[in-house]
């Protein structure tokens, strides 16, 4: 039977424009269905939206370092508005680049909401496209709790479009965004709460790391209250948003913002018309080479719930248009050691295993661990400590994981990332020469086993 295409993507998101675009210079004749935003929730309302609020927020810290160094510098005056207009020129300009990057591959491009209508055949607009094969990378959404008055609260979608910065914020989560946010709020100067449902936040990140970021968050100033849930939020008669959590207590804030967790975007999708299955979590289930439970369809990204990142995301697209159109290229993607930065403030870059991970996992482990007042602060009053931290299996000598907290992380566990792919032992850490003077040499001169 002769398709109307080879592939058909829906979502033009982080995985769907990679997998377009590559399968297309594989000389796949493809098409992408978008039905709101071109680059999808990265592009738009994700890491680079955040990543610009965040540098933002820097600013603050910088200000206040500066005198140190012998500046004098007038008060500062922030100004919400320029920020997000500005910001909001910069992802037009990143739309521009994705479209062009789509049509100029050769891929076809079409704006609406996508519905499966069978196996092979895809409704748009109410017009119907036949493809070999269909690859749903429709990404996720937020998921707020089902409590009274959750329509009153925003989630990091509206985050990026408020009109004013909020001057009281309430941050629900205990996760990425939580963190990222209830640092962008506070930086910008909104008098921030965090509050996290369990004993402490960032479940699944190391254990130092996760106790070393309360101690600098609070130094900061953040209001962290863990073990605390919000039961139901009232609009009070100014306007004002009254939270009532489960111990009783009352907060009030101009803002309530929920960051727990996202949900797989499966909305009007058309999965019943197909023979798609979803995992007990709710996210599409594939195999080891994102074919879904309908053997033309295949999934990838957020969608399929395994690791919610872009760069995992592109991989798993570049693997999807190698293993249909250039099979002698296809790799399956490493989810061993996958590098990540949580852009809270400060920052967290990690690669490889926790402590805690590795001792469940039977390793013999040592464990050296660094703090340090960063150099730049030297001049400064300020007080934070950076954290690095090794995990080393005592009898292979391998480094297992990399975990810091401290300026630039992300940007440095990136090169880590590579190290740890290769197998590297503590002695190729010891024998690598530190880069002077920085903060990532640290990570080469740990010579004690603290533990
Ligand atoms: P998406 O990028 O979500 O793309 C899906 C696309 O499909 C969307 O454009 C959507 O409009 C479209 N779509 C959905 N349904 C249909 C339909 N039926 N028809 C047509 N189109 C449809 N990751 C990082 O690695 N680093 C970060 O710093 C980072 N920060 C983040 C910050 C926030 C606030 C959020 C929310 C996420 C962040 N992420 C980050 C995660 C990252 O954004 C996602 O993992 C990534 O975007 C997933 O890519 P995807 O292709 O699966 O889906
Ligand atoms: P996460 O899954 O990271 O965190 C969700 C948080 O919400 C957890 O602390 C969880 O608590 C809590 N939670 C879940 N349900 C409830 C509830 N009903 N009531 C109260 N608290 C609840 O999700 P995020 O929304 O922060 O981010 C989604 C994903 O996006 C991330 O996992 C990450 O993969 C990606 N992302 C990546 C970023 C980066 O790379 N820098 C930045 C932002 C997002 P508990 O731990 O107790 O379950």
């Amino acid at each position: 039977m002769a398709y109307d295409f080879d592939l058909f993507v829906i979502g033009a998101g982080s995985g769907g424009v990679r997998a377009a675009r590559f399968a297309a210079g594989f000389g796949a004749k493809v098409a992408v269905a978008e039905s709101r935003y071109l680059g999808g929730t990265c592009v738009n309302v994700g890491c680079v939206p955040k990543k610009l609020l965040v540098y933002g927020a820097h600013v603050a810290d910088e200000l206040e370092q500066a005198a140190g160094f012998g500046w004098t510098l007038e008060e500062g005056h922030f100004d919400w508005g320029t920020l997000i207009a500005n910001k909001n020129r910069e992802i037009e300009r990143l739309n521009g680049i994705y479209r062009n990057l789509l049509v100029n591959s050769g891929v076809t491009l079409l704006q609406g909401h996508a519905r499966l209508t069978g196996a092979n055949e895809v409704e748009v607009d109410g017009q119907r496209y036949t493809a070999e094969h269909i690859l749903i990378a429709t990404g996720g959404w937020p998921q707020v709790p089902d409590i009274p008055g959750k329509e009153l609260a925003i989630t990091s979608n509206e985050a990026f479009y408020l009109k004013a910065l909020p001057r009281r914020v309430l941050v629900v989560g205990g996760g990425y965004i939580a963190v990222e946010f209830a640092g962008i709020f506070q930086g910008l100067g909104a008098d921030t709460s965090l509050l996290y449902r369990g004993d402490l936040f960032l479940r699944g990140f190391d254990g130092s790391v996760r106790t070393h970021l309360k101690e600098e968050l609070e130094k900061r100033g953040l209001d962290l209250q863990f073990n605390a849930d919000i039961q139901r939020i009232d609009q009070l008669d100014d306007g004002s948003l009254k939270a009532t959590l489960k111990d009783g207590r009352e907060l009030v804030a101009d803002c309530v913002f929920y960051a727990t967790g996202r949900r797989p975007m499966l909305d009007n999708l058309g999965l019943e018309n197909t023979g798609v299955e979803l995992d007990a979590r709710g996210y599409i289930r594939v195999d080891e080479q994102y074919q879904t439970t309908a053997p033309s369809i295949l999934a990838i990204g957020d969608v399929i719930g395994r690791v919610q990142l872009t760069p995992v995301a592109l991989a798993e697209g570049m693997a999807v248009a190698r293993r249909l159109f250039k099979p002698e290229q296809y790799r399956p993607v490493d989810y061993q050691n996958i590098p990540t930065a949580v852009f809270s403030q400060p920052p967290i870059g990690t690669v490889g295993i926790t402590e805690e991970q590795a001792l469940e996992a039977g390793h013999k482990v040592q464990i050296f661990e660094s703090r340090f007042r960063a150099m730049k602060l030297t001049l400064t009053d300020i007080q934070e400590k950076t954290l690095m931290k090794l995990v080393v299996d005592a009898e292979t000598d391998k480094v297992l994981g990399c975990h810091m907290v401290g300026p630039d992380a992300g940007e440095i566990v990136q090169g880590l990332g590579i190290a740890l792919k290769a197998g590297a032992t503590k002695q190729q850490f010891d024998e690598t020469i530190g880069v002077h003077p920085t903060a990532a040499e640290e990570f080469v001169t740990m010579r004690t086993v603290t533990r």
